[in-house]
């Protein structure tokens, strides 16, 4: 949260920053009391957490209300990734190879559930669980072995996308 705090004082001066900061630490305490005092109605699909709301995401100039889960971080996309995956796609039941690019916390769980699948984490940085340091535009792999690429909220970073696809 500090260097979060400290980043906005950077991005936006120390004024707007602050600002912000007691925002989202009013917020915080609102949904921590609501949590605490009322009776659950939401459950989190990724980690199982129950509560009244989920966590405001709140950045400068936007904010948005009930959505991140307060135990894994999961935003609404998350947890309709993981209902898909779960039912839809039956993960579970997968066999082979998956490549999980920039792996994300909220969906961890399914991962190891899918126990067929010999999932590889692959990140840029050694962070999230990453097994394979790698770049989405030079991968180490030979491409007609991999059985399921998972890439959700990368592509948009990768510098060159026409290169990362031919990978
Ligand atoms: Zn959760």
């Amino acid at each position: 949260m500090f260097a979060w705090y400290l980043t906005q004082i950077r991005n936006h001066g120390s004024v707007r920053a602050t600002r912000l900061f007691c925002r989202v630490i009013w917020r915080r305490m609102f949904v921590i009391f609501c949590n605490w005092t009322l009776p659950a109605r939401l459950t989190c699909p990724c980690c199982g957490w129950q509560g009244r709301r989920f966590l405001d995401y709140i950045e400068m100039g936007y904010a948005v209300p009930n959505a991140a889960c307060p135990r894994c971080d999961s935003h609404s996309r998350h947890r309709a990734l993981f209902i898909w995956l779960q039912d839809e796609y039956r993960i579970r039941e997968k066999a082979g190879i998956a490549l999980v690019f920039s792996p994300e916390r909220a969906l961890a769980p399914l991962w190891q559930t899918a126990t067929n699948l010999n999932v590889c984490k692959v990140d840029l940085e050694p962070v999230r669980g990453a097994d394979i340091l790698a770049d989405l535009m030079q991968l180490p792999f030979v491409s007609d072995v991999v059985d399921l690429i998972w890439c959700h909220h990368v592509i948009e970073q990768v510098e060159d996308v026409p290169v990362a696809l031919e990978q």
